[in-house]
């Protein structure tokens, strides 16, 4: 049996979003203004939210409870008062870096969903995120297929990655999020497609979870030195790029590393 779908998370599977620099910049910025009271009692200084911190206290968590891992750790008074509204201005943030394209698609992903698409295999947009569709239509498929001198007879002229999804449940409200597969559950539905035919993409080790636990084949997408963690959550396979799968065994239903 080959595969007839393919379902893929956004953040960190097809596109590097600015969630980083907003968390810090908005820090910075609170300090600057409405903080500017306690930044001695804080013991403030621009250089404390380094990428550690982030990597350590937010990166992964949901919005609230990112910014108050960040803030108590940070040792900022009232964080608990506090956190509504580092968490409000981060999300204005994010929204302005992805509105100025402040974001990176991978180009190892794009060549992949690209090469899948042709096979006929339909493809889904499953991202927690309420901002995905921001990302996806900004990216071009026209300019990117034509620059690795590609030609495919579905991409057209001015045509963007969100254009290219057969269906898109990014930002729903499900009941529960991953690693529950109702989110994937979803997109197979969508896409007319069986769980057990549907192939899920994931950064994730929750998404990598949601997927087995939806009776589908899961792709783990290892892009931060976290081949282990993926392995453990029970992914078919981990690389650290999409351009290692191969594309000759996924024509015939298989999930394997290319040569
Ligand atoms: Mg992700």
């Amino acid at each position: 049996m080959s595969f007839a779908g393919a379902i893929f998370d956004v953040d960190g599977v097809l596109v590097e979003s600015p969630h980083e620099r907003a968390w810090i910049e908005t820090f910075n910025q609170l300090f600057d203004t409405e903080w500017q009271d306690i930044r001695q009692q804080a013991g403030y200084h621009p250089s404390r939210f380094t990428h550690e911190v982030y990597l350590e206290h937010v990166s992964g968590k949901p919005r609230l409870a990112g910014a108050e891992s960040a803030l108590v750790h940070l040792g900022v008074p009232d964080a608990a008062q506090r956190v509504h509204r580092y968490a409000e201005l981060k999300q204005h943030r994010i929204i302005a870096l992805i509105e100025q394209g402040e974001f990176e698609g991978f180009d190892d992903a794009l060549r992949f969903i690209l090469a899948v698409r042709d096979m006929g295999i339909r493809v889904a947009a499953a991202s927690s995120s309420k901002n995905a569709g921001l990302f996806l239509k900004q990216i071009r498929l026209d300019t990117f297929a034509a620059a690795q001198g590609k030609r495919y007879d579905f991409v057209s002229e001015g045509m963007s990655l969100l254009d290219l999804f057969d269906a898109d449940v990014s930002g729903r409200d499900f009941a529960q999020g991953k690693p529950h597969p109702e989110i994937f559950e979803t997109a197979a539905r969508e896409l007319g497609c069986s769980p057990e035919g549907c192939l899920v993409v994931e950064d994730a080790m929750s998404g990598i979870e949601a997927a087995k636990a939806g009776k589908m084949t899961a792709l783990g997408i290892a892009r931060h030195d976290d081949a282990d963690r993926l392995d453990d959550a029970g992914a078919d396979l981990v690389v650290t790029s999409l351009d290692d799968v191969s594309l000759e065994a996924l024509r015939a239903g298989r999930l394997e590393r290319g040569a």
